[in-house]
């Protein structure tokens, strides 16, 4: 297996007390990995570890089997692009102004943007259908213009893997899908794509592999049809569900019943 990143035994935390306790997994280059969990699983604090915001307190994360933890900035960001929950933003680039800022790990200093910057930009703010709003400030944008706005941006630093923390908890259900099929797209063609999901059923349709945190641990990584299994899910959620077959997809679904 062409192997992109390996997690082994990850233990990672606030104040240097494990939340995150013993994870490991492997990520093969383009794959669409959902991350769920409930609630304080654990999610965000293995993907701020992942991101390098968070110190591994234990265990090695690599990528191409170099310790990623040792990777120079502009080389890893280069490689992996991240794109964190929607933030409020208090600076006032304009949309277009504020995607260019993905372009930085590829410009020499004191360097303007280059032509090919330029094509990629335009590239990214048509793929992602933010012609109209450009020209508009970022911190006037409504959460989900800001959330479409911040895909963009990730898009342009032409990652091989992208990192992206709850995606579309802003969006109704056409943005939703707006922007799924975008990654669902650049997957693809070659990108790698590891996703915090909340919604699981968003998550089944377009992921090829879900892995189930609870309580910091993992708990489950396999296809859809192996974590979507009703009484895994019912044992870590809380909560009763029913589970489906969508009929066009042939992907589990979820529904809740009382
Ligand atoms: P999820 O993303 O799955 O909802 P989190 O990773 O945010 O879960 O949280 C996992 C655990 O880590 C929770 O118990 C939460 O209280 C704790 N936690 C999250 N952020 C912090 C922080 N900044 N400092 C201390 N504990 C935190």
């Amino acid at each position: 297996m062409d192997n992109l990143l390996e997690i082994k035994n990850v233990f990672s935390g606030y104040n240097k007390k494990p939340v995150i306790k013993g994870i490991s997994f492997e990520v093969a280059k383009g794959e669409f990995i959902g991350l769920i969990g409930p609630n304080g699983a654990g999610k965000s604090t293995l993907f701020k570890t992942l991101n390098g915001i968070l110190p591994i307190l234990k265990g090695e994360v690599y990528y191409q089997g170099a310790d990623l933890t040792k990777m120079n900035l502009n080389e890893r960001a280069r490689r992996i692009a991240v794109l964190p929950q929607v933030f409020k933003v208090q600076f006032s680039y304009t949309v277009e102004e504020f995607i260019f800022l993905g372009r930085f790990p590829y410009s020499e200093r004191f360097r303007c943007f280059s032509k090919k910057d330029e094509t990629v930009v335009c590239k990214s703010i048509e793929m992602l259908s933010l012609q109209k709003i450009r020209n508009r400030k970022i911190n006037e944008l409504s959460g989900g213009e800001l959330q479409k706005v911040l895909v963009a941006q990730a898009f342009v630093q032409e990652p091989e893997l992208l990192l992206l923390d709850e995606p579309t908890s802003h969006l109704d259900i056409g943005g939703q899908v707006e922007i799924m099929n975008t990654l669902r797209d650049f997957n693809e063609n070659g990108l790698t794509v590891i996703s915090v999901l909340h919604d699981l059923n968003l998550a089944s349709e377009y992921c090829n592999r879900l892995i189930l945190l609870n309580n910091g641990e993992l708990i489950k990584n396999g296809t859809p049809q192996e974590v979507m299994d009703y009484q895994l899910i019912e044992q870590v959620y809380k909560a009763r569900v029913v589970i489906k077959e969508n009929p066009y997809s042939n992907k589990p679904f979820l529904i809740l019943y009382n």
